[in-house]
């Protein structure tokens, strides 16, 4: 059986331990391979590692840092086939979607980072009364942690460690145990696209020792993190007193807002993909769908029709819309809730069932399903599902809607649907979210700030908003005479 390895100081190693966990393809709910159960005594020696090659990698050019990630940009194109395959068997995704989303999307965010650091830049102040100028230098951290889920895995984990790199940092990276084949090919790829030993060093295994060991390690300065809002405020407790620099990118539950002079096709078109893409495992799936009144009937039935037709299947299957849910835990999570529809405060509408895959039988496979609600203060409303399961509920003004969307702890994207540019701009305005989508979804420019607010996290991804995360302002000021 394959065996997975650690990542550090350049080698690929068995955990110190020498134990194992078993890693799951979803799709037919069977081992197909072994990863490391890390230690805290391989994250230590990942740790100094990196504390060496930090000596070096923090003095080196942006040129030279620039031109390695486009190196291992160009190693990940070079392996595009197998990565997409190894993504979807590992995940349980759709081939089709791993391969026009997941690793295209890991290709760019290192090409974006090699450029966009040759455009970062800081500011310098000048006084003239004082004859005094004040520059500000940004300073790559030291050693950084960068823990990532398994809903979106290469992508979400190069978002994080190619800024890291980029900006000088040494980094401890973490992928989820769920799925970390990715994460494994991606050190074969680093190693041959020449990134210095210890430069970055990927150490697999559980969130609770292996991440754990990550967070509380006195030596890493900085940690992002993306994941469940539980988990984000677990390692906010460990990291606050310690003083680490935290970026939090945790859960959502995102209202999708449609209004009846939206453009309706178009709506319905992107709704279908921002309630089951993914099968729903997305942080920014409209979750909770709100429509006006007057169309509510004839989108309830039009919906129901189209997420009837999708096609629940084999990841490998190209007619496939929906592959499997993650792991056996995740699907039955998701599925307690839809058994338990009628005491959260929900109708069942559509789907809810799990489906037997011909050949995969034993895969964790379900049925995209739509809930009505009554209320949006139902625990089916408030709480992330994070599957394919979305909820529908009317409403008849704008005031209504609003409070209602912003009605919950989390924070982190809506989507809006109107073709009056004066109501998308005040509710636009009026949403406590750190993402607005009007008549779009998921249409992401990387220069953007990426996070969201309340319980949806602290600080923001993206753009220079990521280079800023990975350095530390450094303030000199000089007088001249
Ligand atoms: P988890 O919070 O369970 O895990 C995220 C990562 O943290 C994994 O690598 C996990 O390891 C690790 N981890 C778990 N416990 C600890 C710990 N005590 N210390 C350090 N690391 C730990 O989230 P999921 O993987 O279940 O991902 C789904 C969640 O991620 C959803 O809530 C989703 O909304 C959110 N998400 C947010 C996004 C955003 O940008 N805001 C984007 C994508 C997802 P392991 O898996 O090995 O246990």
């Amino acid at each position: 059986m394959k065996r997975i390895q650690n990542y550090i100081n350049g080698k690929l190693e068995n955990p110190i331990s020498n134990q194992w966990l078993d890693n799951y393809d979803p799709s037919v709910g069977e081992v197909y391979a072994h990863i490391p159960n890390s230690g805290k005594e391989d994250v230590e020696k990942a740790v100094l590692a990196a504390k060496k090659a930090f000596k070096t990698w923090s003095v080196t050019s942006i040129e030279e840092r620039s031109r390695i990630l486009h190196k291992i940009a160009d190693g990940i194109e070079a392996n595009m086939e197998k990565l997409v395959v190894a993504e979807s068997k590992d995940n349980g995704k759709p081939l089709a979607l791993a391969g026009a989303v997941d690793i295209p999307r890991a290709v760019s965010n290192f090409r974006f980072y090699a450029q966009a650091i040759t455009q970062f830049s800081s500011n310098a102040h000048e006084n003239i009364g004082s004859k005094s100028i004040n520059y500000t230098l940004r300073k790559p951290m030291g050693v950084v942690g960068c823990i990532s889920p398994w809903n979106l895995p290469l992508y979400l984990f190069s978002w994080k460690i190619a800024p890291a790199l980029v900006t000088g940092n040494c980094v401890i990276a973490k992928p989820s145990e769920v799925t970390p084949m990715t994460a494994f090919l991606l050190s074969e790829i680093c190693q041959k696209a020449g990134l210095p030993d210890g430069v970055l060093n990927i150490v697999h295994g559980l969130g609770t020792s292996t991440g754990q060991a990550i967070v509380e390690h006195p030596e890493i300065k900085a940690i992002s993190f993306t994941g469940g809002t539980k988990t984000g405020a677990h390692i906010s407790r460990i990291a606050a007193p310690m003083f680490k620099k935290l970026s939090l990118e945790l859960g959502g539950k995102n209202p999708n807002i449609i209004f009846a002079d939206c453009d309706y096709d178009k709506m319905l078109k992107v709704t279908l993909k921002s309630s089951f893409a993914n099968q729903g495992q997305i942080c920014l799936c409209g979750s909770r769908i709100f429509v006006e009144k007057s169309i509510y009937e004839q989108f309830k039935k039009d919906f129901i029709t189209k997420t009837k037709a999708l096609k629940v299947g084999s990841p490998k299957n190209p007619d496939s819309d929906l592959g499997a849910m993650v792991s056996k835990e995740h699907f039955e999570k998701v599925l307690s809730y839809i058994q338990n529809v009628e005491k959260y405060g929900g109708k069942l509408l559509c789907g809810g069932n799990p489906v037997k895959v011909e050949g995969h039988e034993s895969g964790y496979y379900l049925e995209p399903t739509i809930i009505e609600v009554g209320s949006n203060d139902c625990k089916l409303n408030q709480e992330e599902i994070f599957g394919p399961v979305v909820t529908l509920m009317p409403f008849e003004t704008e005031e209504e809607v609003l409070a209602m969307a912003n009605e919950v702890r989390y924070g982190l994207s809506s989507t809006l649907w109107t073709s009056n540019l004066n109501r998308a701009m005040r509710i636009s305005n009026a949403l406590e979210t750190g993402i607005v989508w009007v008549n779009t979804w998921l249409n992401r420019d990387l220069r953007t700030p990426f996070g969201g607010v309340k319980e949806s996290g602290i600080g923001r991804e993206g753009g220079f908003y990521a280079l800023e995360f990975f350095t530390e302002p450094k303030n000199v000021c000089i007088q001249y005479t």
